[in-house]
């Protein structure tokens, strides 16, 4: 048996999704641009993929839903394009996140750094939850954007959008979040919660890689980060990704159209791992349940190093993460669950694993009992683990491993 449990990074394309996007490679090919049939023929689709959007997040006729070729580049776009709207020509200086961000935030503020913008990383309290009144208390008149992910990929918790959405509203502040882990796994309607702009990936619930959105309140103004034809309104030049726009479309319809049954059933196997993992000594779960998204553990085992176990998992075919980076020369501890109070130690152990509307019951057991014998092996031999240094080459390989 073979089991993918790594949801959070990508998820299987839903061969419904395939289905719906095959007419849009070589039969209706045509530009959506050009003024003849061929071109206008992908019309009918590619408004019906934005309808979709637009009612799977409760967005209104009068806001705008573009899209890019990814979620990292509609973090980079609000992030970018708000600098320069109102920081290079503004009187603003400053912007407002949290450390626990996807790289695709923490690197674009890194670059705003090196361009003298003022960047607060926001920490989590011990639930691993930014609370919406440490954003108040570092919002100040010079601060141009608050960026705060409405659920943690690392952790799946889900963060106050709703709140911090109404601060920023009163303050008159321009509120962005990563949306990516929130969208098909939790109700999402922005007609009730305030948030500017909402970064989206297809490849999150079961469509396309390669294809994003992002959500822009009221048309509100955002220069453009891609200058060419005025494909989206001018917002975003580059010719349309017909079947990708309508793989996204089809993807959001059937993430979000029975959502809480699906992910009732979800969160019942989701839970049942849990329970079964919990049954070893010296573990923890990061976060509680109700306040996380319903396919998310990030569960701390003492004693076995999360790189280590993760090698176990995969030679018993079951595809996990560490939920760490590899970014840095040393293996990196956890920073979220060193940010929730774990020790060195303890950060080092992280195991995220994350359940999709394809997992099977007996995909949870095999995973149960394959799961609780490697932390057997592994703490044997922990002692002579914990304490070797992994060499260079060895750390490439591990890196390798966690991100595919
Ligand atoms: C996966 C992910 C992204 C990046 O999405 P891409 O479309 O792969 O660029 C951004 N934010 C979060 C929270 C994610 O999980």
């Amino acid at each position: 048996m073979q089991v993918y449990l790594d949801n959070n990074a990508t998820t299987m394309v839903d061969p419904k999704v395939v289905e719906a996007m095959l007419p849009y490679f070589s039969e209706i090919y045509g530009n959506p641009n050009s003024l003849h049939k061929f071109g206008t023929a992908s019309h009918p689709a590619l408004r019906n993929a934005i309808n979709k959007m637009y009612s799977a997040i409760g967005a209104s006729d009068a806001d705008d839903i573009v899209f890019t070729s990814c979620a990292t580049e509609s973090n980079n776009w609000v992030f970018q394009s708000v600098w320069i709207d109102h920081i290079v020509n503004g009187d603003k200086n400053h912007i407002v996140t949290t450390e626990v961000e996807h790289p695709s935030v923490l690197a674009t503020c890194k670059f705003l750094e090196e361009q003298g913008v003022k960047v607060t990383y926001l920490p989590v309290n011990s639930e691993g939850v930014v609370e919406a009144h440490t954003v108040k208390s570092f919002i100040t008149e010079k601060t141009a954007l608050v960026s705060v992910m409405w659920a943690s990929n690392e952790t799946g918790m889900i963060f106050p959008i709703k709140e911090i959405g109404a601060i920023c509203k009163e303050k008159g502040v321009l509120f962005h979040t990563d949306g990516v882990q929130a969208v098909g796994k939790i109700p999402v309607n922005l007609s009730e919660v305030h948030v500017d702009f909402m970064s989206m990936s297809a490849h999150k619930f079961h469509g396309p890689k390669g294809i994003g959105a992002l959500y822009i309140r009221n048309s509100q103004s955002l220069s453009p980060l891609m200058h060419g034809g005025a494909h989206m309104g001018g917002r975003r030049s580059g010719t349309l990704n017909v079947p990708y726009i309508v793989g996204m479309g089809k993807a959001i319809e059937l993430a979000t159209a029975n959502m809480s049954e699906i992910m009732a059933k979800i969160r019942a196997k989701r839970d049942r791992l849990e329970d079964a993992l919990l049954e070893l000594s010296d573990t923890f779960v990061v976060g509680n349940r109700e306040n996380r998204t319903p396919n998310t553990i990030l569960i701390s085992i003492r004693g076995v190093e999360g790189e280590g176990m993760l090698w176990d998992l995969n030679n018993g075919q079951i595809g996990a993460s560490t939920g760490s980076a590899c970014a840095s020369e040393d293996l990196e501890a956890n920073t979220v669950m060193l940010a929730i109070g774990a020790d060195n130690e303890l950060a080092h152990t992280g195991i995220r694993l994350s359940l999709s509307r394809f997992t099977t019951d007996a995909e949870v057991d095999y995973t149960i009992s394959h799961f609780k014998n490697a932390v057997a092996r592994l703490r044997n031999i922990s002692s002579s683990f914990a304490l070797q240094k992994p060499t260079a080459g060895g750390e490439v390989q591990e890196c390798e491993l966690h991100h595919h």
